[in-house]
């Protein structure tokens, strides 16, 4: 298309600045309307003229792209609040209300607005352009002018056997996003995340397909390209010590297996097990307590570390985490979001970490999104962190590149 690479290589400048901004996608009914009516030159006219005008309603800092048939895409960076995305779409609406006269006959473009949120609608630019046109649609549906990307908009039908020929085909990717020490204030590992594009080239994130595996065997084959994806980016690590955790389900477990599988990867790509930290959510430890415990323990017994997910977010009683032979807590986001406003929060998320340090375990903090809860964690002497802020998941491949250019240069 048209100027989608100017596009996206101007939305990932913006994501590896990191801080947030929205995400417009514009479109200009009827421009097209225009050229077929009044011929191409008239045509070509209202666009430039379309153009001058959604640049002429924005801000020094914002940028305008145009994005192809009657489409424009508009970043604007440095929002107080999301609200403040609305005011903006207010003064686009603003400068179409004239007619636009030109040279030639009367015309006046009629907008559509959709808007996405980085980071959070998507932390890659690629889902940001696609939730901004969605969001469009949507509005448009519901025949309104302008609307926000909501979660439930992206729901898509899963097909059982375009995720199962997409897990055998390897159209799955790994993603990797950057674990940080937050007192030494460095890398030191990366947690594995998949995402799938179907054929129709929507991103499906794994909320949806991995609860839909599941659900039926395809876990087990999800399970086996999790597992081997994920330590063929790391073989690319090299001797890195990055500590490499991967997301484990709990129906995977109970299916057995999981151990071997682990153990012959580790061989066939030549990881050692000490840098492998297998991650299981809170909730999924308690279905089937014993034989849980039990994985765990071979899992340990092969040098590997194991993290208690989510924690915060399930069942798991405290005697539970007693009783998991876990080396790792990884907070959940809901109980680290809230820290930087509210006090009783924070002193929860302290009496957290305080709690799994006398278990003997590392704490490590999900969806740190800003600056100030960094440094809150970092005071409360939490270990590790990993959000948004500190870096948001991007393709594995790209990660590794990225790393040891850093690493060397
Ligand atoms: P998770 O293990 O809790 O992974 C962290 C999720 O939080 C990721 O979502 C990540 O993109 C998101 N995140 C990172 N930083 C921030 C932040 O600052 N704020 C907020 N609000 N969110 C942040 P993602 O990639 O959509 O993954 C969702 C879940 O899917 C994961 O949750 C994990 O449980 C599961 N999952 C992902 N990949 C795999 C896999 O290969 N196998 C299995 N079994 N499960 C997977
Ligand atoms: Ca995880
Ligand atoms: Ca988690």
């Amino acid at each position: 298309m048209l100027n989608q690479r100017e596009i996206l290589a101007a939305l990932e400048r913006r994501i590896s600045v990191g801080s947030g901004f929205a995400l417009l996608a514009v479109r200009v009914c009827d421009l097209r309307d225009v050229a077929i009516r009044h011929g191409a030159q008239r045509g070509e006219q209202a666009e430039a003229d379309a153009e001058r005008l959604i640049r002429e309603s924005l801000r020094p800092v914002d940028e305008a792209f145009r994005a192809g048939d009657e489409l424009f895409a508009v970043i604007l960076p440095d929002l107080p609040a999301r609200n403040h995305a609305l005011l903006a779409a207010t003064r686009l609406f603003k400068s179409f209300e004239r007619p636009l006269r030109g040279d030639g006959v009367p015309w006046q473009g009629r907008l559509r607005i959709g808007a996405a949120f980085f980071p959070q609608d998507g932390g890659d630019a690629d889902t940001l352009w696609r939730r901004a046109q969605m969001a469009k649609q949507h509005a448009a549906r519901r025949g309104e002018p302008c609307g926000f990307y909501e979660v439930r908009e992206s729901r898509i039908d899963i097909d059982y056997d375009e995720l199962r020929e997409s897990i055998e085909s390897n159209r799955l990717r790994a993603y990797f996003q950057p674990l940080w020490d937050l007192r030494a204030r460095r890398i030191v590992g990366v947690e594995s995340l998949a995402r799938w594009t179907t054929a129709r080239q929507e991103i499906v994130p794994p909320d949806q397909f991995v609860p839909f595996a599941e659900q039926s065997d395809l876990i087990v084959a999800l399970t086996h390209w999790s597992i081997n994806a994920t330590f063929r980016h790391a073989a690319a690590l090299g001797k890195s010590d990055l500590g490499i955790a991967i997301n484990l389900s709990a129906r995977a477990v109970a299916r057995g297996g999981v151990t071997e599988q682990l153990r012959d990867a580790l061989s066939i790509w030549g990881i050692a097990p000490t840098s492998v930290i297998a991650e299981f959510t809170e909730t999924a430890l308690v279905e089937d307590f014993d034989r849980t415990v039990r994985t765990l323990r071979q899992l340990r017994d092969l040098g590997m570390r194991v993290a208690i997910d989510d924690f915060g977010t399930g069942y798991a009683s405290l005697m539970y985490l007693s009783r998991f032979p876990a080396t790792d807590l990884k907070i959940d986001k809901t109980l680290i979001e809230p820290i930087g406003l509210d006090a009783r929060a924070a002193r929860l998320a302290e009496s957290i970490i305080q709690l799994a340090h006398r278990l003997d375990m590392t704490t490590t903090a999900e969806g740190i999104a800003d600056a100030n809860t960094d440094r809150l964690l970092m005071e409360m002497g939490c270990d590790y962190g990993q959000g948004f802020h500190l870096g948001a998941p991007q393709p594995a491949d790209k990660f590794i590149e990225r790393f040891c250019a850093e690493t060397v240069g």
